[in-house]
Order: C-alpha cells, then sequence, then structure tokens
C-alpha cells in the first residue's frame, strides 16, 4: 500500500502567540540581589517571604474599653449592670503581668495586650465610663450594662497568619500593601530580582532629535522617547542609545559598544522591513542569530527576534505605531520574564463594536476609544489605522484586538481590548 503524504502548507509567518513562545523561551530572570525594604517598592521578589513571627504577635484590644472576664458579665443588662474592680490601665505598648481575676476589669486600649486571665473586652462605650478626655484616669470600678460572647473585640494571637506561613511569594511585583506587610512583619532587607537594563535605538537616516529643526525629508525621532516611556513603566533601567544611521558598521558599532555596557535586551525600531536600507536583521546575523522574523500581526509584522552577542534583542518596526504595538505585544512579556516575574500582567476587558470593523485577516491591535454606557463597554476607533499614525494611539484608550482569521466584525460583536494606562 502506497502512504499518501499529506502535506502542510508552510505557515508564511509565525502567529503572535507562537512569537511570543519563542522569544520567552529563550530568556531567563536577570540575577538575585537584597535590598533596604524602603528601595523595594514595585520590585519583583526573587524567594518566598516567610513570616517569622504569629500575626498577631500577641492578643491584642480591637477597641478602647475595659478587658473582663466574659463569665462575670453573663447577668449583666441595661437595668442590672455588673460592676466590676478596675485593677489597671493598660495602653498600647504596654504590657501588665498581673491576672485578671473574677470580679476584676482592666481598662485597655486599641492595639494593647490583653492581660492574662482577661478573655473579652467591652467597649468603653458599653460603660458607665464616660470620660473621653484624653488622659483621663482609669475609674476604680466599672459597670457593664450587657452580655458580651467570650472573645469578643479581642484579636487572638496569629489569627491573621501564623510564623513560618508563605506570605508573598518569588515572582511577585511588590505594591504598597506588601511593602507594609514586609515591615509589619518585620523584614526590612527584601530579596528581589535586580532591574532588568534595556537598551533602546532608532535607526533611520531620516531621524532627527526633537530639538533640531525639521528639514527636507527629515522627520522627528519620536519611538526612542515613546519606548523609553513604555519600558519606564515596568521598572527597568533604560539606556538610550539614539538615533543609528540606516549603515551596516554603524549599526554593527551601536551593539558592540554595548560589549562594555552589559545589558539583558537590546529593543531597536525600523530598518526590519524589506527596504534597500533595512540593515539590522543583516547585522544581528554577523555576530548573533535571527530566531524569526515577521509575525502574522497589524501592526508591526517585520518584528524580528534573535541574539546579538548573546544578548537577546527585538527589532521593532519603525511605523511609530508597530514600534508601541509591537512594545506591548512582546517587548513587554520578556521583561516581564526577565524581571522574574511569575505572571505577567496586563489591564484589559470585553468591549461590545459600537461600529463595524474591517481587518485583513491578521491578527490586528487598533487603536480605540472605549467608553462606559449601560453597564458595558463600547469601542469605536480613533480615525485611520494607518501604522504611522500616532496622533490616533494618542487620541485612543484601548487597543482593541481582532483576532487572526478574522476580515471584518459587525457592530455588536464583542472584542478583547487592553486599557492603555496612563
Ligand atoms: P522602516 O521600518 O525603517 O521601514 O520605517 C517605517 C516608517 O517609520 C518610516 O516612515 C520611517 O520614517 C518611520 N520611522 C522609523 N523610525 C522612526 C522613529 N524612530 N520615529 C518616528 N518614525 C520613525
Ligand atoms: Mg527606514
Amino acid at each position: 500500500m502506497i502512504a499518501i503524504l499529506e502535506k502542510t502548507p508552510l505557515a508564511p509567518y509565525l502567529s503572535v502567540s507562537e512569537a511570543q513562545q519563542r522569544m520567552l523561551q529563550s530568556i531567563r530572570p536577570v540575577d538575585e540581589t537584597i535590598i533596604p525594604l524602603e528601595q523595594s517598592h514595585s520590585r519583583v521578589i526573587s524567594q518566598d517571604i516567610r513570616s517569622q513571627i504569629d500575626w498577631p504577635p500577641f492578643a491584642t484590644s480591637a477597641m478602647d474599653g475595659f478587658a473582663v472576664q466574659a463569665e462575670d458579665i453573663l447577668q449583666a443588662a441595661p437595668n442590672s449592670p455588673v460592676t466590676l474592680e478596675v485593677i489597671a490601665d493598660i495602653q498600647a505598648g504596654s504590657t501588665i503581668y498581673q491576672r485578671v481575676l473574677a470580679g476584676q476589669a482592666a481598662r485597655i486600649m486599641t492595639g494593647a495586650a490583653v492581660p492574662a486571665g482577661a478573655d473579652t473586652v467591652v467597649p468603653v462605650e458599653e460603660t458607665n465610663f464616660t470620660d473621653r478626655s484624653p488622659g483621663a484616669r482609669a475609674p476604680d470600678s466599672v459597670q457593664i450594662f450587657r452580655v458580651f460572647n467570650t472573645g469578643e473585640y479581642v484579636r487572638p494571637r496569629g489569627q491573621d497568619l501564623l510564623s513560618d506561613q508563605v506570605v508573598l511569594s518569588a515572582g511577585h511585583r511588590l505594591r504598597p500593601q506588601d511593602a507594609g506587610l514586609l515591615a509589619m512583619l518585620g523584614i526590612a532587607r527584601v530579596p528581589v530580582f535586580r532591574r532588568p537594563r534595556v537598551a533602546i535605538f532608532s535607526t533611520g537616516d531620516e531621524l532627527l532629535a526633537p530639538d533640531q529643526p525639521l528639514s527636507p525629508g527629515k522627520i522627528h525621532d519620536s519611538n526612542s522617547y515613546t519606548l523609553a516611556a513604555q519600558l519606564a513603566k515596568h521598572d527597568v533601567e533604560v539606556f538610550p542609545l539614539g538615533v543609528v544611521p540606516d549603515n551596516f558598521n554603524a549599526i554593527q558599532q551601536r551593539l558592540d559598544w554595548l560589549q562594555d555596557h552589559p545589558v539583558d535586551l537590546i529593543v531597536t525600531t525600523a530598518g526590519v522591513s524589506v527596504g534597500n536600507f533595512d540593515y539590522m536583521r543583516s547585522v544581528i546575523e554577523a555576530q548573533g542569530k535571527i530566531e524569526f522574523w515577521r509575525v502574522n500581526m497589524r501592526p508591526g509584522k517585520p518584528v524580528t527576534f534573535g541574539s546579538y552577542r548573546g544578548i537577546p534583542i527585538i527589532g521593532l518596526p519603525g511605523n511609530p505605531v508597530s514600534a508601541f504595538v509591537g512594545c506591548e505585544v512582546f517587548v513587554r512579556p520578556v521583561i516581564s520574564r526577565l524581571s522574574g516575574e511569575a505572571q505577567a500582567t496586563r489591564r484589559a476587558t470585553r468591549a461590545e463594536l459600537a461600529e463595524p470593523i474591517e481587518s485583513d485577516g491578521r491578527e490586528s491591535y487598533l487603536r480605540g476609544i472605549l467608553t462606559f454606557q449601560r453597564g458595558k463597554y463600547l469601542a469605536r476607533l480613533t480615525g485611520h489605522q494607518g501604522s504611522g499614525n500616532l496622533f490616533s494611539l494618542v487620541q485612543a484608550n484601548a487597543l482593541l484586538i481582532v483576532p487572526s482569521g478574522v476580515k471584518s466584525l459587525p457592530a455588536g460583536a464583542e472584542v478583547e481590548a487592553w486599557w492603555l494606562e496612563g
């Protein structure tokens, strides 16, 4: 019998998700370091953090009031209060070594350690003690007007967490409340991944710095500024290397300069398409390797990934919207991996199209405006979707994603949208 081999047609370009996977396979997190807690905001922790104490570390009063034995006040009622002898006055930060015995109470402040013998705190509002002035002496006795459950208004030791419990996992990016928790647990030095170092530069003979006057045929380099700002949001050290002309040797020299200034990632824009002066790929190939070139997406198709002298390099296309989208789609997950983050996060939502949209079958990232109306987000485009139209991106508050294979979507269809955060 003759086996007929089924021929699968060669996919012309990688899909976005294949390209992302190929990139991430070769990226390892940067190394670890230990830094003071004060400097750790928004850094990624490199090891699981375990509490070394129970929290609360001692039974704590949750109210200003009187620490008592609940059994003593089982008969308390508004018209027949129970009277207890007040034997001590405990402020937050201090403890007493006396036991509270039957028939006794200790005045106690919020956050103070509940004394031995007492099991319950009666808030001051539920007693006959009415002097609210700061510094008022504790009374010699106190009347209590109702019953309290044993343990009421006491935060028992270890109620929130126990010693040796993992409180934050490796790969977590620290938020303000995490800093507070570390401080609460007495962790003043924090193991983190160091910040990834990312070199960026723009290529193109037409590019001028923004402070140079325009001349015929020239434009200002905008990509360097967009990219630096996009990267800065992800807590990386950016090394802006400026503008390099469309010239093999010039590009190679700029890349080789990095030999003495080690970085974890190189991101370039332009010169990766099929133009006569698109040297980026040949420069990479001369001292490194191209992993892939071109992805089935719009905008941003000619994106290039490889390594140059062992450093991962992402060549984004030059059109300003392509460069921006390429950074969101590819550079961001790579940075997340370099940073040691366990999970890359992105603020996304579903939105309903307020108007029909056309695509060309590539996975498309369109500039849109989301408005919240009657319980859902409605999406509109911000003008023409040319990849050079940076202003359409400036007017947008989201990228709308049309999956590959889809050429048109009617009004009312749902799309995924990525928020363009401020
Ligand atoms: P390229 O990828 O070199 O074919 O460039 C595509 C388009 O993007 C051209 O119109 C370039 O002039 C433009 N472009 C390239 N680099 C930049 C940049 N850094 N800032 C603004 N526009 C750019
Ligand atoms: Mg060019």
